[in-house]
C-alpha cells in the first residue's frame, strides 16, 4: 500500500470487531453503497464474477484478526518484488480529452501508486521529503502478490482503465505518473501535481499488503491537518464526500466487501500520516483496491476483467462527486 515509513507509525483508531450487521455499518457511513449492497446480498454477484461470490461473504463478517493489522508497510526484500517486468513508457492510451460529455471541464488526477522502476532506484525513493507533519520517505517500491504481482504494475493498469472511462465522458485525466519515468515521483510531487492542476478530483490507486485474510477495500480519507506545509482543512469534508462515492460506487461494480481489518466494515479510513494527502490542496483519497497477500484477494486483483470493475467503479464514484 502506500507511504507507511518504518521511523513513524502513527496512533491509530482501534479496530473494532464487527458487532452488528455489516449493512448498518455500510449504510451509516457511505449512503451511496447501500443499494448496490443489499442487491448483492440479495441475488448475489450478478455481475458474473465468480471470485465475489456470496458464499465468501461469511468470511468477511468476521472479527478482525487480532494482531493481523500490517496496513501495508512495505518492508524491502519482500519476496515477490522482482516479477515486475513492466518497462517505464509503456503507455497504451495518450491522454485525449472527448470533446464533450458530462465532465467536460472537469479535472481529474489519477496517481498510480507508487512506480514499477521504484525497484531500481531504492536510494532516490528513500530520500526523505518534507509532508507537513514530519519528513518521510519520497515514495515506496509498493507490495505485490505472492506470485509476484507487483502493486506498482496493478495501479498502472487501474489508472489507465480508468482514463479511458473517464475521457469518454467529457474529463480532462491526468497522471502523477504514466510508468514514463524512471521512478517516483515522491509523495510531495505527487500531491503538487493535483494542485498545481488544479484538479476537481484526485485518486491515489493503490493495493494493500496486509496479512492472509485480511480482505477487502478501504478508501482512505484526509483527516484534519495544519502543519507546515499541510493544511487540509479545506478538503476534508470534500474529499470525505468524494470517498464516500468512490467507496459505495467500488463496491457496487465490483460487489467486493469493504475491508474486514480497518475501518470497522465502513471501507473508510481516515489518516493524517500520508504527504499525498497531507500535502493536497484539492479533493482528494486513497484507495486500497485489496489486499494483495490474501490469496482470494490477490485473485481478483491479477484478474484484468476484475481490474475494469474496479476502474469503473471507481471512475462512477468520481463521476457522481463531479456531477453532484
Ligand atoms: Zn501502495
Amino acid at each position: 500500500m502506500s507511504y507507511v515509513g518504518p521511523d513513524f507509525e502513527p496512533p491509530r483508531p482501534p479496530r473494532h470487531p464487527l458487532r452488528g450487521p455489516l449493512t448498518v455499518a455500510v449504510a451509516a457511513l457511505v449512503p451511496g453503497a447501500l443499494v448496490g449492497w443489499l442487491v448483492w446480498q440479495t441475488v448475489g454477484d450478478s455481475g458474473g464474477d465468480a471470485q465475489a461470490s456470496p458464499s465468501s461473504a461469511s468470511s468477511w463478517g468476521k472479527p478482525a484478526t487480532p494482531g493481523a493489522s500490517d496496513d501495508g508497510k512495505e518492508q524491502p526484500g519482500d519476496s515477490g518484488r522482482t516479477g515486475d517486468s513492466e518497462k517505464p513508457g509503456e503507455s497504451p492510451s495518450a491522454s485525449a480529452p472527448a470533446a464533450s460529455g458530462p465532465l467536460k471541464g472537469k479535472v481529474v488526477v489519477i496517481d498510480p501508486g507508487h512506480n514499477p522502476g521504484n525497484f531500481q532506484h531504492t536510494s532516490e525513493i528513500n530520500q526523505q521529503v518534507n509532508i507537513g507533519t514530519n519528513s518521510k520517505e519520497c515514495d515506496t517500491t509498493g507490495t505485490a502478490t505472492n506470485d509476484g504481482y507487483t502493486e506498482a504494475k496493478f495501479t498502472l493498469d487501474v489508472a489507465r482503465r480508468m482514463r479511458t472511462v473517464l475521457e469518454k465522458e467529457g474529463a480532462t485525466v491526468k497522471f502523477t505518473q504514466d510508468g514514463d519515468r524512471p521512478w517516483g515521483p515522491c509523495v510531495d510531487e505527487r500531491a503538487e501535481i493535483g494542485n498545481k492542476a488544479d484538479a476537481d478530483a484526485v485518486v491515489s490507486i493503490h493495493a494493500d499488503g496486509a496479512g492472509a485474510g485480511n480482505r477487502g477495500f478501504h478508501v482512505i480519507l484526509p483527516g484534519s491537518v495544519h502543519s507546515g506545509a499541510a493544511d487540509t482543512r479545506p478538503i476534508v469534508a470534500s474529499s470525505r464526500e468524494l470517498g464516500e462515492r468512490v467507496a459505495g460506487s467500488f463496491l457496487r461494480v465490483t460487489g467486493s466487501a469493504p475491508s474486514n481489518y480497518i475501518g470497522g466494515g465502513t471501507g473508510l479510513d481516515v489518516r493524517k500520516d500520508l504527504g499525498g494527502l497531507n500535502l493536497s490542496t484539492v479533493p482528494k483519497v486513497f484507495i486500497e483496491c485489496g489486499n494483495m497477500r490474501d490469496s482470494k484477494d490477490a485473485a481478483q486483483l491479477t484478474s484484468s476483467a476484475w481490474r475494469q470493475k474496479a476502474a469503473q467503479g471507481i471512475s462512477d464514484g468520481i463521476a457522481s462527486f463531479l456531477k453532484k
